[in-house]
This record gives structure tokens, C-alpha cells and sequence, in this order.
């Protein structure tokens, strides 16, 4: 579903992928491991032009990544993003933040936008919530607004880059437990987390990121059980 080939990505003379080649299938869960700098973050936001890459190729469900305004378009539609900091409109209710981009984006009416949001924020829990405005909400509501706004794009794929990682520790699992419906319900996802459970319960693969290269990539039973791999061993002491 999504090919990456013999991608390279500079920040200046920093060297921050390397070489990196991989395919992710439509409907795997794959999470992204790596040191701090390793360049997760920068691989991801690749696949929906958030950052050029140097050289090499990406193609996404048929659509090559490029600046080509057109492909551009077909591309953002296709790919949702979930961030850190869940970037919810301040002044709009959760209600209009879900959605407001259909109505922009797809040329919903108000009615259908409206319909379409309501039966994702209930799928997010939320549904008791739907009339307030972010500040009202915990940074866990938060992000499961986030995801709802994301889903109401009805996006094939799903990046996340540390959802949970700016939430207090009770709040993480309503968000992991959302992500993992979204997983049992077929969507394509990449996810850059620290949560081990997560990825030990949920993904379909792992992927070592280790200085700019893919340095492992492997079902999680495989991939925690690698302890032959120095490396792996030592990005694991430090998290677990
Ligand atoms: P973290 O776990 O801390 O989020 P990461 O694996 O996501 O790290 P990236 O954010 O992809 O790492 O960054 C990889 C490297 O590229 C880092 O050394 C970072 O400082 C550098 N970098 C990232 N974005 C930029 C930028 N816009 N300009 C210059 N350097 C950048
Ligand atoms: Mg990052």
C-alpha cells in the first residue's frame, strides 16, 4: 500500500535517513521504534509531504509523493495524521472541529458533515462531550478528538507520531484502547509510540529506526525476543 524506496533525507550535512527501503501493507499496524533523533518522526511526515525526501522514491496507495499540487491533494486526503500536541481548533466546540474539514475539504453540507461527526466522536467515547470546547476537556478527550477530526477525512492510512506521549499516565489508555478499535477495524497504521504493551499487543510489526536506517523489522514476538541484537537491547534497557 505504501512503498518507500531507497529514500535519503538531509537536515544540512546531517545525514538523518539513510538509504531506507520498505513497504507497508494495507490494513498492517506497524510501530516505529527508535532512539531520540533517530529520524521517526522525519520518515513519517514523508509520507504525507509534511518534509521533502532528497532522493529516492514514495508512493502511496498509487500516488507518488511530489510536489504535483494535484497529487498533493489526492495525497492529504488519504493520509491522517495524529500528533504529540493535539492542534484542536481553540475556539470551535468538538462537535465543529470534527467537522469542519468535511464540510471545507469534502463539500459536505452542514447536516451531513454534522452526521458523519457525531458517529465518530460517539466511536471515541466522546459522545456525552460533543458541545464543548477543548479547554474543557482532558489532554486524553483531547486527543481522541484529534482522531475523530483525522477519521472524518476517511483517510487509508493512519500516521501517529507519539499520541499519547504529552499525556498524563492515566489518560493514555483511552487513547491506546481507540487506537487499538481503529486497528481491529482494519485501518492502515504507522505508529511512533513508547508504549510497549501497545506495540507487543497490537502490531502486526515492528521497525527499528537506529541513526537514519532501518535496523530491524520484525513481527513484535520476534522483535522483543531479539536479544542477540546489541542495539535493540539497548534501546530497549533504556525504555522498559
Ligand atoms: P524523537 O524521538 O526525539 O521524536 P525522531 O526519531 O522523531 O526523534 P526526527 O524528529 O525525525 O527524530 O529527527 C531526526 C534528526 O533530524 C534529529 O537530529 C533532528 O534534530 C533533525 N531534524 C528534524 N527536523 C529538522 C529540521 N526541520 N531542521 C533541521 N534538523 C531537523
Ligand atoms: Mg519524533
Amino acid at each position: 500500500f505504501i512503498t518507500v524506496e531507497g529514500v535519503n533525507k538531509h537536515f544540512g550535512s546531517h545525514h538523518v535517513l539513510r538509504d531506507v527501503s520498505t513497504q507497508f501493507n494495507a490494513g498492517e499496524v506497524t510501530v516505529i521504534l527508535g532512539a531520540s533523533g533517530s529520524g521517526k518522526s522525519t520518515l513519517l511526515r514523508m509520507l504525507n509531504r509534511l518534509e521533502t525526501h532528497d532522493s529516492g522514491r514514495i508512493v502511496v496507495d498509487g500516488i507518488e509523493v511530489s510536489d504535483d499540487a494535484r497529487q498533493l491533494e489526492r495525497l492529504r486526503a488519504e493520509v491522517g495524521m495524529v500528533f504529540q500536541q493535539f492542534n484542536l481548533f481553540p475556539h470551535l466546540t468538538v462537535l465543529e472541529n470534527v467537522a469542519l474539514a468535511p464540510r471545507r475539504v469534502r463539500k459536505l453540507d452542514r447536516a451531513a458533515a454534522e452526521t458523519r461527526a457525531k458517529e465518530l466522536i460517539d466511536r471515541v467515547g466522546l459522545a456525552a462531550h460533543m458541545h464543548k470546547h477543548p479547554f474543557q476537556l482532558s489532554g486524553g478527550q483531547q486527543q481522541r478528538v484529534a482522531i475523530a477530526r483525522s477519521l472524518a477525512m476517511q483517510p487509508k492510512v493512519m500516521l501517529f507520531d507519539e499520541p499519547t506521549s504529552a499525556l498524563d499516565p492515566e489518560m493514555v489508555k483511552e487513547v491506546l484502547d481507540v487506537m487499538k478499535g481503529l486497528a481491529a477495524s482494519g485501518m492502515t497504521m504507522l505508529v511512533v509510540t513508547h508504549e510497549m504493551g501497545f506495540a507487543r499487543e497490537v502490531a502486526d510489526r515492528v521497525l527499528f529506526i537506529d541513526q537514519g536506517r532501518i535496523a530491524a523489522d520484525a513481527p513484535p514476538a520476534q522483535f522483543f525476543g531479539a536479544q542477540d541484537n546489541e542495539r535493540i537491547r539497548a534501546f530497549l534497557g533504556r525504555i522498559l
